[in-house]
């Protein structure tokens, strides 16, 4: 169950937001009665409730609004639960002063917005003698093991336990909960008004979460990078789920670089099925795998991590092999011929993805250039997978059979640039873009109408999270559902 919490300063708000909530599906929500901007007027607010509500009143010292005293707080307090309120937040250090009354359930609630304290499980204990109905157990992760020792208390929790971690680090947690018992979750009314920090809006915690399908049998899936806040990933993977009836979750973890080994065995306690794994710890994932593929170690990155029949962790690198069957598709455009030997190729850019796709062009016997704005660091790409360099000044007098944008020149919200002049381009030249957003960009519309093939970024994203699907479950991915949920994620701009 998903409980959503609502802030808003006037009464008839507060209903009107609870009404509209309840007619989306939701089955519980939180009246947090320090945003109100005068006086709560409970049985008011009680009246014709569509759903139980837990009657909340946050002091600023736990992030929330309340101007009043602490004695005015705890009448407001005692009031709702006799006025028969359904739960009623209790703060750990006065749920021991206020007496159980009626049929009002007890929420025994401990927050922590500095960090996630050694001593959390005596925290833990102390709040599950408190008579409380459910504890809530809410801390800041300042890395992203913390979350494993917050579920850990979940799991083990003699009294049902709602138990997740806030912040960037913690915002997973507040999903998985599901899967260790916690009786619900809470998310925000709206997507622009977090309530606590890392909050999931009620929406995408019930429409691309899927929240009340998790349970203690769902498997877990994850990409991890940083930053990773605006990963369309999740959205692909679990319409991808969805769309197969599979009792997966896939979820975001934001991991900084030189937290990736500890986090990764700390991380082994929640049985994760697999990880997308994107900047900054491609490299690392190679290094850190017993079993990485061949391409792998020839590209020197990892993008998947999943586990073989025994449970181990192999790696493999999906966007090596995405881009290439994305250019043949290019090429197939009116033509039979899409093989890439003796082809010549000019690659724009000297990063992950250009040095991925060199090896890929070179291994099926094309003839590749590269061309970077710095140009020390494309030469020096060129020189290692022994391939021809060009300034980038003098990229536009290049006429190759294939051109491939691996810079970001041109994504999303720089849409009116191109990294390569309409007049460079020439008939019939296969051109792709590998940036995804827009899926049509600037440099696809110019290759178009200068009868170039095209192949985009958007085939090749979708390919590579379908070939990771492949690996993570062992049967085909619906492509074209993973195609419009990204579609779907992206197409404000499209
Ligand atoms: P990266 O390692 O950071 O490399 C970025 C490259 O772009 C570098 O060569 C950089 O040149 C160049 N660059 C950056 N800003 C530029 C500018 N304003 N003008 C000219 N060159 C510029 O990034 P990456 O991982 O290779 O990703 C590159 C692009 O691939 C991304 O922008 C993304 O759109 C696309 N991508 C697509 C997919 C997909 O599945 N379709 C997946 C991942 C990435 P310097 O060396 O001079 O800095």
């Amino acid at each position: 169950m998903i409980c959503v919490s609502i802030g808003r300063t006037r009464h008839h708000k507060m209903i009107e937001e609870h009404h509209k909530l309840a007619a989306e599906g939701a089955e519980l929500v939180e009246y947090r009665l320090d945003y109100l901007g005068r006086q709560p007027d409970l049985q008011r607010l009680l009246a014709d409730r569509p759903t139980p509500i837990v009657a909340t009143c946050r002091r600023p010292a736990d992030y929330g609004r309340w101007r009043g005293t602490e004695e005015q707080r705890m009448a407001i307090l005692r009031a709702a639960i006799v006025d028969g309120v359904d739960y009623i937040d209790l703060e750990d250090d006065i749920a021991g002063s206020v007496p159980r009354y009626g049929k009002t359930k007890r929420i025994v609630s401990h927050h922590n917005f500095s960090e996630t304290p050694e001593d959390i499980e005596d925290v833990h204990q102390r709040m599950c003698r408190l008579d409380a109905d459910i504890v809530k157990i809410v801390t800041m992760a300042n890395t992203p093991a913390d979350i494993v020792r917050v579920l850990k208390l979940v799991a083990q929790a003699p009294v049902p336990t709602v138990g997740f971690c806030m912040g960037e680090f913690g915002m997973a947690s507040r999903i998985l909960c599901a899967k260790y018992g916690a009786p619900f979750t809470y998310a925000s009314f709206s997507e622009d008004r977090e309530l606590a920090p890392g909050q999931i809006s009620f929406r995408q915690m019930k429409n691309l979460y899927r929240y009340d399908k998790i349970n203690a049998g769902t498997k877990v899936y994850a990409v991890i990078g940083d930053p990773i806040g605006h990963s369309l990933s999740p959205l692909i993977h679990n319409a991808a789920f969805e769309h197969d009836k599979l009792n997966n979750i896939y979820v975001p973890f934001r991991i900084p670089a030189d937290a990736l080994l500890e986090t990764l065995r700390a991380f082994e306690w929640l049985q994760i099925q697999g990880y997308s794994i994107t900047i900054p710890h491609k490299e690392a994932c190679v290094e850190y795998c017993d079993f990485p593929d061949e391409t792998c170690q020839t590209v020197g990155a990892a993008n998947t991590w999943y586990r073989d029949a025994s449970q181990r962790w192999r790696a493999s690198n999906t966007d090596y092999d995405a881009a290439l069957a994305t250019i043949r598709q290019g090429l197939a455009e009116g033509s039979e011929d899409v093989s890439l030997q003796g082809k010549t190729a000019l690659i724009l850019g000297a990063g992950g993805v250009s040095r991925a796709i060199t090896h890929g062009l070179l291994k099926a016997g094309s003839a590749v250039t590269i061309t970077n704005r710095t140009n020390k660091r494309g030469e020096a790409l060129a020189q290692e997978l022994g391939c021809r360099h060009v300034t980038w000044e003098n990229r536009g007098a290049q006429t190759p059979d294939i051109l491939v944008n691996c810079t970001p020149i041109g994504m999303f919200p720089n849409m009116d640039e191109s990294p390569f002049a309409p007049q460079w381009l020439h008939d019939g030249m296969l051109v792709f873009d590998t940036i995804y957003n827009p899926e049509n960009t600037l440099l696809l519309k110019d290759a178009r109408s200068h009868n170039c093939k095209t192949a985009s970024g958007l085939e090749m994203f979708v390919r590579q999270a379908s070939l990771q699907y492949e690996r993570f479950t062992q049967r085909e991915a619906p492509m074209d559902v993973m195609r419009d949920a990204l579609r779907r994620g992206i197409s404000p701009i499209n």
